[in-house]
């Protein structure tokens, strides 16, 4: 095209105002809610302008990108008023743009005109422009910023900068570029990637949000690395009306690290799988098609609106149809008529066994039916009794070798595992040694029914207190625990941890023990002697991973930083600066 009609094609669009926008959701993995969406522009429909890719280097070629994209700006805030969401506007600018002369005041007058707030906007710098001036261009982010705008860095690792120099921003946000998110299940160095902008950006507290998600893999591996904020088609595609995809749901709801080391609790819904659902007026002729088109499947939930009310499987179908007459007579007709109107249907978070019991105890119950599996209701997803079986036989198995049967907690095989798998990724990460004092004392005066419900409010305590995406609890035996943490806060975490227990625990205590803040009982050489009440230590330690370091390493060092705890009286935290065994080695 020539540069002329460049100029007029754009001019065009900015005086019959054709821009639209499409927003797409950035999702918060943990509320499963909107963080905010990203206003994505569109030229005239059937236009070659009509990508944006297109669209605004055209413009930048004819020296029109800052009144084009202001245009995109103002349309943006207009659609996305009326969209009502409770959430931000990111939107694209370029260094041209924001250091163009009365930029802010500008952006000011827009916002202005349709009601939004600047404290509601984030600004999305690419990395991807070479910025000459780069002075300027941080003089006028400080001013956007002091506006209230947010700032987002955008295609982070795709641009020339590295998150280094951007850092002296301040961002709010960085968007992590769709290169490093794809296949990062399949790519030690993208995972790599991410974990060191993961802890740069934990510096300069700026939140990260990955792009381009597609997968469930790739979602599943961000979620383990920490990553919070996700955008990309798995979980939401640019539309005029923003939707977040169940799929959240299905990612969210998968059992992080510590359930799926505590086998025990294991949920149905782990086990669904993402049939297609038909409803009740599908016409049997396309159920038959369906099947057809779907080879693996074995049965269709029936639904009205979103609830389950039956279930039809291929064999029945086929059966019909292979009637004389069957399609002629009945493919008009609703599936209604003919599907299997009392399903199994159960909730998504019901336990394994539970639902084990609930097909056995009916002796009617056909065990060859699919159940339907519904969350609040709606349906998630199938499951088969088969895949069900095998579940609860694997867990059986791997529960009665890994787990300690009180807590049902990982024991020492799974620990290592873990422990050696952190030190692989040559992922940083905290050791802490969790032993109660006074526990011998407390089991010999109250027997060891108390004493295992004693074991048990800890387990619980350590388990709530971590985050499980990314931490870990094992139960080494009797009263000793591991945690293997990358939560950022683990110091003051632990710290808590103590002083939740110094609570809890009196609540084992009678009021008479309360009273005198302790127990009479024999010490070990059998002599008469006064006890404290029970109280937490933690020995923590961040091993240092240089080559060589192996799992065993970390148990040492985990030993030796709660001998070092346990040496101070009424429990808390010490942390050990002796993070390498080569300093025993070397003595010894
Ligand atoms: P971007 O800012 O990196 O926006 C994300 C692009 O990635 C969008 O393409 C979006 O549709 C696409 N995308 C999102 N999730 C996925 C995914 O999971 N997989 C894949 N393969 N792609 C995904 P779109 O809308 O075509 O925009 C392309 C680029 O155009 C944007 O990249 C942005 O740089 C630019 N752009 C869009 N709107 C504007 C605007 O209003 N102003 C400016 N200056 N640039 C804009
Ligand atoms: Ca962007
Ligand atoms: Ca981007």
């Amino acid at each position: 095209m020539l540069d002329h009609d460049s100029q007029k094609d754009i001019l065009d669009i900015l005086r019959n105002r054709r821009l639209s926008s499409v927003f797409q959701p950035i999702v918060d993995m943990r509320s499963r809610d909107f963080l905010a969406v990203e206003a994505l522009t569109r030229g005239p429909q059937g236009s070659p302008l009509h990508s944006p890719a297109v669209l605004f280097p055209t413009a930048e070629s004819v020296g029109l990108i800052r009144e084009l994209e202001l245009s995109a700006l103002e349309g943006a805030a207009m659609a996305f008023r009326k969209l009502n969401l409770k959430a931000k506007l990111f939107v694209n600018i370029s260094p041209m743009s924001l250091v163009s002369a009365n930029a802010v005041t500008i952006a000011r007058n827009i916002l202005a005109r349709t009601g939004l707030s600047a404290t509601n906007v984030v600004l999305e710098l690419s990395e991807q422009y070479q910025t000459e001036d780069y002075s300027a261009l941080t003089k006028s982010l400080a001013a956007f910023k002091q506006e209230g705008f947010g700032i987002a860095v955008d295609d982070l690792g795709a641009g020339y900068a590295g998150l280094k120099t951007w850092s002296q921003l301040h961002p709010d946000f960085v968007k992590i570029d769709r290169h490093f998110i794809s296949g990062i299940d399949e790519d030690p160095i993208k995972r790599e990637f991410v974990r060191s902008i993961m802890t740069m950006a934990q510096e300069i507290k700026s939140r990260v949000i990955a792009e381009g998600v597609e997968t469930f893999e790739e979602a599943q591996v961000l979620r383990e690395l920490g990553v919070r904020y996700t955008q990309g088609y798995l979980f939401g595609r640019p539309n005029a009306h923003p939707r977040i995809s169940d799929n959240v749901n299905r990612v969210a709801d998968r059992p992080a690290m510590r359930d799926r080391a505590l086998a025990n609790r294991k949920v149905i819904g782990a086990l669904a799988q993402d049939f297609p659902s038909i409803d009740v007026h599908t016409r049997l002729e396309d159920v038959v098609r369906l099947f057809k088109t779907h080879s693996s499947i074995s049965s269709l939930p029936v639904l009205l609106h979103h609830t389950p009310t039956g279930i039809i499987s291929r064999q029945q179908v086929l059966e019909i149809f292979s009637e004389r007459f069957g399609p002629e007579l009945h493919g008009r007709k609703p599936v209604a008529q003919f599907m299997n109107d009392q399903p199994i249907v159960v909730e998504f978070d019901t336990p394994l066994e539970d639902v084990s019991y609930l097909l056995t105890e009916d002796v009617q119950q056909d065990l060859i039916q699919d159940l339907i599996i519904a969350q609040q209701g709606r349906y998630r997803g199938i499951a088969k009794t088969s895949a069900l079986l095998r579940a609860i036989t694997d867990q059986q198995i791997s529960s009665a070798r890994h787990a300690n049967p009180l807590t049902q907690l990982p024991g020492n095989v799974p620990i290592n595992e873990r422990a050696q798998s952190l030190i692989n990724e040559q992922n940083e990460f905290w050791v802490a040694y969790c032993d109660l004092n006074d526990f011998k004392a407390f089991n010999d005066v109250y027997g060891y029914a108390l004493g295992d419900k004693a074991i048990l409010l800890l387990a619980n305590l350590l388990s709530e207190a971590i985050d499980s995406d990314i931490d870990f609890v094992g139960h080494i035996g009797g009263d000793d625990f591991i945690l293997l943490m990358r939560s950022e806060n683990t110091p003051d975490l632990c710290a808590t941890i103590c002083d939740t227990f110094s609570n809890q625990i009196r609540q084992l205590y009678d009021p008479v023990a309360l009273g005198k803040k302790g127990i009479w009982s024999q010490d070990r050489q059998g002599q008469r002697s006064f006890f404290p009440l029970m109280s937490l230590s933690i020995g923590l330690v961040k091993p240092e991973l240089t080559a060589g370091l192996r799992a065993d390493d970390i148990s040492t060092l985990a030993s030796m930083a709660k001998k070092e705890a346990k040496r101070m009286p009424n429990g808390g935290v010490f942390i050990s600066d002796t993070r390498h065994p080569g300093y025993w080695r070397a003595a010894g």
